[in-house]
């Protein structure tokens, strides 16, 4: 393999063939021009190294041919031979961007030492735009990154506050600035003490301080928000604490579903505790025999406690309910549309016996050729006989239940009606609350444990229904339902 190629020009034959010669014993592949267009159609056939070039040549100077040289862009060393170099000439050809000198005349040495050194400088040359071009690429990485990194933490709903050793801030994303209110750029280079100097704020301030090299989690109040504040060190190689992240989350809503739950439970304690303690006190009654030994006395007080029993039996089927509710969350089930007739006509047998004891009159009318209900049936099934039930049991001895199902924008419409108690009217808002029932003289010997209407309204909005009450004190009160139809009947 040969040591480089390169292209000797020049109009004097004794130096070409010398030139020649010397390079092609050192291990060069040498080739000839004499005159700068045969230079440059050599250049545009084939790669050189090295262009040894004269200064005078029968067509052109050095100069002008270097000039034509560096156009083409070539990867090439110049160097340039010449007996008549001058001080401007050497200016001027450096300008132009020749890389050497050869002075003639030259020994068989110089020429052999120069076209080493380009050699060599070409391969340095070469591996310094490599390194130069790993070096931008490396930095662009690094700038995407950044910027990747940027976007996420700007995007986070989480407050994001990074704190430098010297207790500046270095970086604050937008959540963080509306936490404090003020734009994230304006919180940059600023002291944390500073910037946290509200009084909510203080036990950051202080984690800060004590700057432990440890994780910290604790909690902050805002008015009536909640926030976790975490507190993370970050480290040097050396594991030597450059600053702190400090990430501030919104946990009200969190905390809110909690006191809720742990409200639900409360209740649903009381509403076990009361039946019975209740059950308790008439069978000590009965087992202390207080009344005499004949059962004929006690049996009021045993259908009492059968009733009680029977409410309780009640409450553990609503609680699986909204916990099965719960569970299944928004996922789809599969299921079968169901006819709403039959559905109405079921869930009214059902009541019967109870409609007739009470003297209640029931009128059932569905829309003729109504499509199915795009609903579980057993969802429709258990919402009907809540508000069936309902309209029975807040009824009047004597009065209306009545039940219509029709079409109505293209949803499926179902009124339960009856004339009974009525709900007062400040009670509405809160009737499909989690155990909510009306505490008034007319309902107060009515069995119920207030999460009937609960797990309708759950049920009706996860089919992406809705429901709606109307009712008045004394007169009474229409539950009206809308549910998706099922389009191909
Ligand atoms: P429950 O009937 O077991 O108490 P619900 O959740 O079904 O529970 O109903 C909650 C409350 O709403 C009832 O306690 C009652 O006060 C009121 N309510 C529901 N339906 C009617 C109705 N048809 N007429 C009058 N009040 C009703």
């Amino acid at each position: 393999m040969s040591k480089g190629k390169v292209l000797v020009i020049d109009d004097e034959y004794g130096i070409r063939s010398g030139v020649d010669q010397i390079l092609t014993l050192e291990g060069y592949e040498v080739a000839q021009a004499e005159t700068g267009q045969e230079a440059l159609a050599a250049l545009d056939r084939q790669p050189f190294d090295i262009a040894l070039i004269d200064y005078r040549l029968p067509d052109t100077d050095g100069l002008t041919l270097l000039q034509a040289i560096r156009k083409r862009k070539l990867d090439i060393m110049t160097c340039m031979i010449t007996a008549y170099a001058n001080i401007e000439t050497a200016i001027a050809a450096t300008r132009q961007g020749i890389d050497f000198f050869l002075p003639k005349p030259f020994s068989p040495e110089d020429l052999i030492g120069v076209t080493e050194t380009l050699i060599r400088h070409k391969l340095l040359r070469k591996e310094a735009e490599e390194l130069k071009k790993a070096h931008e690429a490396s930095l662009l990485a690094l700038a995407s990154e950044k910027s990747q990194t940027h976007s996420l933490v700007t995007s986070l709903r989480d407050a994001v506050l990074v704190v430098n050793r010297t207790g500046e801030v270095v970086l604050a994303n937008p959540a963080m600035g509306k936490l404090l209110r003020k734009e994230e750029d304006r919180l940059l280079r600023k002291p944390a003490a500073e910037v946290l100097a509200a009084e909510p704020f203080a036990p950051i301030r202080a984690a800060l301080g004590q700057a432990t090299g440890e994780n910290t989690v604790f909690e902050i109040e805002m008015g009536d928000q909640q926030f976790m504040v975490s507190l993370t060190p970050f480290h040097s190689e050396r594991r030597e604490v450059l600053g702190h992240i400090a990430t501030i989350s919104d946990i009200s809503e969190v905390r809110r579903l909690a006191l809720e739950k742990s409200r639900f439970i409360r209740t649903m304690i009381h509403e076990f505790r009361s039946p019975m303690g209740a059950v308790k006190s008439i069978l000590e009654v009965a087992l202390d025999k207080s009344m005499g030994d004949g059962l004929e006395p006690y049996l009021p007080l045993l259908d009492r406690a059968e009733k009680r029993l029977d409410g309780l039996v009640e409450l553990i089927g609503n609680l699986l309910s909204l916990s099965k509710i719960e569970v299944e969350g928004k996922k789809k089930v599969a299921f079968e549309p169901v006819d709403a007739s039959a559905a109405v006509k079921e869930v009214i047998d059902l009541y019967r016996e109870k409609m007739q004891a009470r003297n209640l009159r029931v009128e059932v009318r569905v829309e003729p050729g109504m499509p199915r209900i795009a609903v579980p049936a057993d969802d429709l099934r258990t919402l009907l006989v809540n508000l069936i039930g309902n309209a029975v049991k807040y009824n009047r001895d004597g009065g209306t239940v009545g039940v219509q199902a029709g079409r109505l924008d293209g949803k499926a419409r179902i009124d339960v009606a009856d004339t009974g108690l009525g709900i007062q009217a400040q009670n509405l808002p809160h009737i499909f609350d989690d155990f909510f029932r009306e505490k008034r003289k007319e309902t107060r010997d009515i069995e119920g444990n207030g999460l009937g209407l609960a797990i309708v309204k759950r049920l009706v909005e996860r089919s992406s229904g809705k429901i709606e009450v109307q009712s008045t004190e004394g007169v009474g009160s229409t539950f009206s339902v809308y549910l998706p139809l099922n389009p191909s009947r």
